[in-house]
């Protein structure tokens, strides 16, 4: 359940910080847009949007990120519902199907142990085939092509790190 007075004190607060940084009319603007789902590309129609349209705001690493990059990790986020571009989900598919295979009627013990196995049996080659299928589909977006034309364009280009420059002269 959400805190509405612990809300509104946020909200204030993010009020009076744009009011500092000279957006004066900030407190009569409402606290953010039904869902976060602002109008176009306004940045004025809420304090929540002004606020993440502020570059220093924006720019601030967030704690995950400054957690991770202090252990030696980089971040990197991607777009949700999106698993095809993150490669650990074919992992952990490939890991449960496995472990699928495996006796199911055992000890929480056993369990654990055939859950630990399926992951190891894991081929590195097929993490690598993953990892390439992902890359290929990010690929795919960046070169303009839409989620069916992309899965397409994976299957046809199987084996192949990137899609040729000429991928999209394929759908004219
Ligand atoms: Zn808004």
């Amino acid at each position: 359940m959400v805190d509405r007075g612990n809300y509104f004190e946020k909200i204030k607060v993010v009020a009076l910080l744009l009011v500092e940084r000279g957006y004066a009319d900030a407190p009569k603007l409402r606290a953010e847009c039904k869902e976060f789902k602002c109008p176009g590309d306004r940045t004025d129609c809420c304090c929540h949007r002004l606020m993440y349209s502020q570059p220093d705001f924006n720019a601030v690493e967030s704690h995950l990120e400054s957690s991770c990059r202090a252990r030696g990790f980089d971040v990197i986020f991607l777009p949700k519902f999106h698993c095809e571009l993150n490669f650990i989900e074919q992992c952990w598919g490939f890991a449960k199907r496995l472990y699928r295979m495996k006796d199911q009627l055992s000890s929480e013990v056993v369990l654990e142990h055939n859950v630990i196995r399926s992951l190891d049996a894991m081929p590195i080659q097929s993490m690598r085939r993953f990892a390439n299928r992902s890359l290929r589909f990010i690929d795919a977006y960046q070169k303009g092509l839409n989620g069916v034309q992309a899965a397409w364009a994976i299957k046809k280009y199987r084996g192949h790190r990137v899609l040729p420059e000429s991928i999209m002269r394929e759908f004219d």
